[in-house]
């Protein structure tokens, strides 16, 4: 793939989250000529705001994300913090039902999962109290979402490729069914590949190329206590939560209920006590022995969603040189394997390490109009908190 002349690249990554990063990095470690164009700070959305989780035995990129996370380091060559494993505490027989379905992913894949009993939570997870059952899965892990686009960034200028922030793309020139660059405050970049990875913004950009890619933002908050004695598996949630303890031994968690949101009503909304006070009453009552701790920071973020919450990643039939990747909402976990996925579709057209059928855009071909409601996604404003 060769370089265009004059300013540009031969390929732009348009958000400089995990995935638009990961791929970037993937890109420039195989000598592609990559930008990747960020309109604020890399991180700053979702990919620096999330629960660090990388357990997703649902997707066709699983497989894959739990080859990547352990080697991560040392191909990256920064530290990301991952840890492996994950616990999962179920406080009644309800949640010890929903959180088999992770065994049973699981071990279809080839991953063996403990199942907990009482006692057994407790030697492991100090903090536990009367827990129903668990457990332990020897699959997932966690890692520091902001170390790891970090390492991200710099792995990718290691190689060669470049970094724009603070420059929001504007805008698209095309020449016939080809992107042929895009258009920034900065200037025009052109590019002979184009990949979209602005999170919830994706929908809206593709839109501006005549590609209809259905999302939703959600809003999400995250609450971080003092640090406690660290745990051996810092992995570990339940009672609706997801997180992590930090290896400073911090608390980081979060958990529903997601508020939906437009995007242009983001700024207005950053966050609120009502969800902070919910999750910390379900951290306590996971973790009784740190009902002590406090809470000692907060935040919100913005959740892509597709209608049936999994990712996007494909090229539009409609113009050549495309590649969406949006992630619904488990983008942290996949990135090593969305990047690469990505390098793949870019480079090659198809994935060469996993199906990705069932993450084509083509499956919404058959969405009614007013899908939002349907699902009972009404903006935050509309359906109240
Ligand atoms: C509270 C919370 C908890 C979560 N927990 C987990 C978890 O435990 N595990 C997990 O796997 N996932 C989790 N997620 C989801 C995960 O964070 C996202 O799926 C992932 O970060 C998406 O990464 P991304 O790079 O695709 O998008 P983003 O992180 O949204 O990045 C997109 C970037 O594109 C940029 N951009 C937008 N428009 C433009 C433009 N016009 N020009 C240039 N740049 C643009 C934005 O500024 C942004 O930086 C969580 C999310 C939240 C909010």
């Amino acid at each position: 793939m060769s370089p265009q002349g004059g300013e540009g690249a031969a390929v732009i990554v348009i958000g400089g989250g995990v995935t638009g990063l990961s791929a970037g990095w993937w890109l420039a470690r195989d000598g592609i000529d990559v930008l990747v164009i960020e309109a604020g700070a890399i991180g700053w959305a979702a990919s620096g705001r999330n629960g660090g989780g990388c357990s997703h035995h649902h997707s066709p990129l699983f497989l894959e994300e739990q080859r990547l996370w352990p080697m991560l380091d040392e191909l990256l060559g920064y530290p990301t913090e991952f840890r492996p494993n994950r616990i999962r505490i179920a406080l009644d027989e309800r949640q010890f039902r929903l959180y088999r379905r992770a065994l049973e992913n699981g071990a279809r894949q080839g991953f063996r999962t403990d199942v907990l009993d009482p006692p057994q939570i407790r030697e492991l997870v100090p903090f536990a109290g009367e827990a129903y059952g668990g457990y332990f899965y020897h699959f997932g892990g966690h890692a520091n979402p902001h170390r790891t686009v970090q390492a991200y960034a710099w792995a990718l200028q290691d190689h060669g490729g470049r970094l724009l922030q603070h420059t929001p793309v504007l805008g698209f020139d095309t020449r016939g069914n080809r992107v042929a660059g895009v258009r920034t405050p900065r200037g025009a970049f052109a590019c002979d590949q184009l990949v979209i990875a602005a999170g919830p913004a994706t929908g809206a950009l593709a839109a501006q190329l005549g590609v209809a890619l259905p999302l939703m933002s959600a809003r999400a908050e995250m609450i971080v206590t003092e640090p406690l004695a660290l745990m051996a598996t810092g992995a570990v949630d339940g009672n609706g939560l997801y997180g992590r303890q930090t290896l400073r031994g911090n608390l980081a968690y979060g958990g529903g209920p997601h508020e939906w949101v437009e995007l242009q009503d983001v700024g207005a909304r950053a966050h609120s006590t009502v969800l902070q006070a919910s999750i910390a009453r379900r951290l306590y009552a996971l973790f009784p022995k740190a009902a002590h701790a406090r809470v000692i920071r907060s935040w919100a973020g913005f959740i892509e969603n597709t209608p049936d919450g999994r990712p996007v990643l494909d090229r539009p039939a409609s113009l050549e040189n495309l590649t969406i990747a949006t992630l619904s909402s488990v983008g942290f976990g996949l990135s090593p394997a969305a990047g690469r996925a990505v390098r793949d579709l870019v480079v090659s057209g198809r994935c060469g390490f996993a199906d990705l059928s069932t993450l084509r855009l083509g499956r919404f071909a058959g969405l009614e109009p007013g899908w939002r409601a349907l699902q009972g996604w009404l903006p935050a404003a509309a359906g109240g908190e």
